[in-house]
């Protein structure tokens, strides 16, 4: 499920993802988490940079602060694991129409990357990942991932998507045991989004 609306966070400087990191640590000891949520907003001019309302702001920078939290909890469990899978969402394709040369295979079911464009974000994740041993998911939606891991016994997964996807994913994970780790897209809105290529390779 979508957000209601759309943001993109991609102008917004490198620092400011080491300060969600940052309070992600604090996390739970803070009753002041809107007053800093806000004075965030207003160090890095989120508005300015989006033209996010200011409640807008809050919700995307909360679920960012949240979806870190949960990583951080997860991740001594996720460096154990062995037999990964990383999936990516069908929105971070370079193209949505019939430029894209993914095939879709309704039996995983998942897009698979025919890498037609070197600048397409899924197409640069793909061959990151699959060097690293992971098996590569590129789906249309969050109902494939309870298939796909019916399918395929995984340890652990990383999972590319928007926080109210990852959100889902996160409660069908917690009901599997499996160690995850998210990665939240910085531009939403169903096409052309936008993830952070340096955090995935940190995470995988
Ligand atoms: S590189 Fe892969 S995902 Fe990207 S547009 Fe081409 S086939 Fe589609
Ligand atoms: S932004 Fe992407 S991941 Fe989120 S609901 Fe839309 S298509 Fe799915």
């Amino acid at each position: 499920m979508p957000y209601k609306f759309t943001f993109d966070l991609s102008p917004v400087p490198r620092f400011f993802f080491t300060e969600i990191a940052r309070i992600s640590y604090q996390k739970g000891m803070t009753k002041t988490l809107f007053n800093t949520l806000q004075e965030m907003i207003k160090k890095f001019k989120i508005q300015e940079a989006t033209g996010l309302n200011l409640s807008d702001a809050v919700v995307v920078i909360q679920d960012l602060i949240d979806v870190q939290a949960v990583n951080l909890m997860e991740r001594k469990k996720f460096l154990q694991t062995k037999k990964r899978a990383l999936f990516l969402p069908h929105c971070s394709r370079k193209y949505m129409d019939g430029r894209c040369k993914a095939v879709f295979d309704d039996s995983i079911p998942s897009y698979v990357c025919s890498h037609c464009s070197p600048d397409c974000l899924v197409n640069k994740a793909d061959c990151v990942a699959k060097k690293k041993g992971y098996d590569v998911y590129v789906l249309p939606g969050g109902s494939c991932v309870a298939k796909i891991l019916k399918s395929a016994k995984y340890e652990g997964i990383v999972g590319v998507a928007c926080g109210e996807e990852i959100k889902l994913s996160g409660e069908l994970l917690s009901e599997t045991g499996l160690a995850g780790q998210s990665i939240p897209l910085i531009k939403n809105g169903c096409s052309s989004t936008v993830f952070n290529m340096d955090t995935l390779v940190k995470t995988l």
